[in-house]
């Protein structure tokens, strides 16, 4: 069924009985040629690039809970394009102009919203660091834009620029930044999936890979043993747990990283802003609600729920930025397991066993680089080559020394 506002109206006026549900539930074939493992954005795009652009068939995702309740749903939903090294800026534009396309290409209010990102800064230092990142974000096709405090100050009046310690000096925006609806994400690409023949199911958890003469010949699942030519796992904050089914130890450690909504508010940020003096950002969705995050929790964990001090951490830099928030009942908060990696970076790559694909390390950024990190995965099940745009994401990175660590903090995942 094609979606359409003419759709919408006839189903409006005749009690939308006409609907079809957005994908099927079909029950596992014994063998696949493809089967990816994680039912999250990138599992999701990652088949759905398969069979459209690379016209693959005989295709599964595997998901052990249901479609959008991972990380893909659980995420403060801002996407961008705002990288400093080379590694990383030409495969988050290559998403970003994705993006931009999405809901055309499968057909589907993503709600993708580019109503730009403000990174402040609070010192010379960081403003030559800003001007830095952004000259190369140019470079590479981006759009990047330095503005002044007084211009802040007319777009984002309900900052406090004046607080003693960290006072508003100027700021790196980012305008074709923004945000997505995150599930309808994870629903569009199931939809487009299934449309082109995808068996995507769910509650399927992946227990163990059957590997035999060093090539990976299947999964068992809880439904049983499924065959596949070729296995690409996309578990993010799994990923250690998974991949340690075919005896790798990946350098990633899982952590919680928590998000919070307000109660709706009259329209107070038209972007999402980063305050530069500590590690806070928010953003305000179409229902009003303020919806804001900061730094992970600090050890490693498979819980989806966080501890209190990062809730007081959070709130107090909340605070420092913008002092009204203090005022606003929180409405609900959450956490999800990020899959963080020793240099802050992804990995997309081929693995030790014939046959299995990994896809992961995304740290808590991993949302804004789904349609690429989907197409690139699939170009690499497809082709055995790296996509142009990610071979900086080899897993041997960590053994060469060529780490991309973009913040500069060396290898220590809960900084990054
Ligand atoms: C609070 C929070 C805020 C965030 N904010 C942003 C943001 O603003 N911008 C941004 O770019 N990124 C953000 N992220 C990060 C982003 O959400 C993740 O990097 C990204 O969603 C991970 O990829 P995914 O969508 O495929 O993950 P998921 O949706 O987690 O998908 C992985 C799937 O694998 C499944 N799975 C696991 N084990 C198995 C198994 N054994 N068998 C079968 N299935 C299995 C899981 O159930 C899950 O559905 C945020 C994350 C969180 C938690």
């Amino acid at each position: 069924m094609r979606y359409s506002g003419f759709r919408i109206f006839k189903e409006a006026l005749t009690g939308h009985k006409g609907w079809t549900p957005a994908w099927r539930d079909p029950d596992p074939q014994p063998h696949y040629d493809y089967v990816i493992v994680g039912g999250g954005g990138h599992g999701l795009a990652t088949a759905y690039y398969l069979a459209k652009q690379f016209r693959q068939s005989r295709i599964a995702v595997l998901e052990k809970g249901w479609i959008g309740g991972g990380n893909v749903g659980r995420n403060t939903t801002i996407i961008r394009s705002n990288y400093l090294l080379d590694g990383n800026e030409p495969f988050y534009e290559f998403s970003l102009k994705l993006w931009e396309g999405l809901e055309q290409d499968f057909n589907y209010n993503a709600m993708v919203s580019q109503r730009g990102i403000l990174n402040l800064y609070h010192s010379d230092a960081q403003r030559d660091a800003f001007i830095r990142r952004g000259n190369a974000m140019i470079l590479h096709g981006a759009d990047a834009e330095l503005l002044d405090r007084a211009q802040i100050r007319r777009e984002y009046p309900f900052l406090d620029f004046d607080n003693a310690r960290f006072p508003i000096l100027g700021g790196l925006a980012h305008r074709r930044g923004g945000t997505v609806r995150h599930d309808a994400v994870a629903w569009g690409y199931a939809r487009g999936a299934d449309q082109r023949g995808v068996d995507i199911i769910q509650n399927c958890a992946v227990t163990g890979l059957r590997i035999e003469n060093g090539r990976c010949t299947g999964v068992e699942t809880a439904r049983g043993f499924i065959g596949a030519g070729k296995v690409g796992v996309a578990v993010a904050g799994n990923s250690s747990r998974l991949m340690a089914m075919a005896g790798m130890r990946l350098p990633i450690e899982s952590h919680v990283l928590q998000a919070f909504v307000t109660e709706g508010l009259k329209p107070i940020l038209p972007g999402v802003i980063t305050f530069g003096a500590g590690h806070f950002y928010c953003s305000q969705s179409d229902k009003g609600g303020l919806v804001f995050g900061g730094d992970l929790d600090g050890y490693n964990s498979y819980a989806q729920r966080g501890n209190l001090p990062i809730i007081e951490d959070v709130a107090a830099e909340a605070m420092a930025i913008l002092p009204n928030l203090g005022r606003a009942r929180l409405l609900r908060s959450w956490g999800g397991v990020m899959d963080m990696s020793m240099d802050g970076s992804p990995i997309i790559d081929r693995t030790p066993v014939e046959g299995l694909y990994f896809n992961g390390g995304w740290c808590y950024g991993g949302f804004k680089a789904t349609p690429a990190s989907g197409w690139c995965f699939a170009h690499l099940l497809t082709t055995d080559q790296p996509h142009p745009t990610a071979t900086a994401y080899r897993i041997d990175r960590f053994a060469r020394g060529t780490m991309i660590d973009e913040k500069g903090v060396g290898a220590q995942p809960n900084r990054h």
